[in-house]
């Protein structure tokens, strides 16, 4: 059985999404613990629920980034927990789920009996009916990589996705569709703004307005746009890309003339 947590990060619903999966009475599998100030509440989550904390054996990571593992250490320390990170860290140990794609240094999980990829980030963020953003924090987006590692989950071909930020989603082909050609386009947009020798400031301030309007065209409100800045910072998006246009293709950059 699937238990989605909902960790009230910083006391707000739908940023952080905890999943538990009831493998046996006494085991619990837990993908991204969250960061280490939600411990509590997952904890307290898991007791409403009538599961034990103590039987959570096993954190498997998605990637070590604070928002989403930041807390895998209170885990360990508390329950003895084991944490898995790496693709090839422990293969053997990962029934009833097992390793699918990964993007730079993160790691998406496959539970083939419910055919449910957790995609950590590599999905993308998608809350509360809003649009499908790519999450681009610094220092090591790659966009080639990332789009092969979508290409790896379409081909699995799962039913659903869950996502940290947030939940559930029952259509992985119009969901993965939307992120790539997101990705693509916002690559695009922070390759222009930088060709046009902008300062940073100016970049972020610019594109923090390009992605709200992104999220408030699907009628989510100024309430779902702070929402978003939460789970996924415009600027960091911002600071990401521009790393990754000027460490992969410089020459992308040059301006002739
Ligand atoms: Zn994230």
């Amino acid at each position: 059985m699937l238990h989605l947590i909902d960790s009230h990060h910083l006391s707000t619903p739908e940023v952080i999404c905890v999943a538990v999966i009831e493998a046996a009475p006494d085991r619990l599998i837990m993908i991204d613990c969250g960061p280490a100030n939600v411990f509590a509440n997952v904890v307290g989550e898991l007791r409403k629920r009538g599961l034990d904390p103590e039987h959570v054996r096993e954190l498997f990571a998605t990637h070590i980034h604070l928002d989403h593992n930041g807390g895998a250490w209170r885990w360990q320390k508390e329950f003895g927990t084991i944490i898995h990170v790496h693709p090839k860290g422990a293969p053997h140990m990962v029934d009833p789920t097992r390793l699918v794609g990964s993007a730079t240094r993160h790691n998406a999980y496959w539970l083939s009996s419910e055919r449910l990829l957790f995609a950590g980030d590599i999905a993308g963020v998608a809350i509360g009916g809003g649009p499908i953003l790519p999450p681009c924090p610094p220092p090591d987006i790659d966009i080639e990589a990332w789009l092969s590692s979508v290409g790896k989950i379409e081909k699995i071909a799962p039913d659903r996705l869950c996502l940290t930020h947030f939940g559930l989603f029952s259509d992985p082909a119009f969901h993965l569709k939307e992120l790539s050609d997101r990705l693509i386009a916002w690559a695009e947009w922070i390759k222009n703004a930088l060709r046009a020798g902008k300062s940073e400031e100016a970049i972020v301030s610019e594109f923090e307005q390009f992605a709200e309007q992104e999220i408030l065209r699907s009628g989510i409100g100024e309430k779902g746009v702070a929402v978003y800045e939460q789970a996924d910072p415009a600027a960091m998006s911002v600071t990401g890309l521009s790393r990754y246009w000027k460490k992969h293709h410089p020459e992308a950059l040059a301006v002739s003339g």
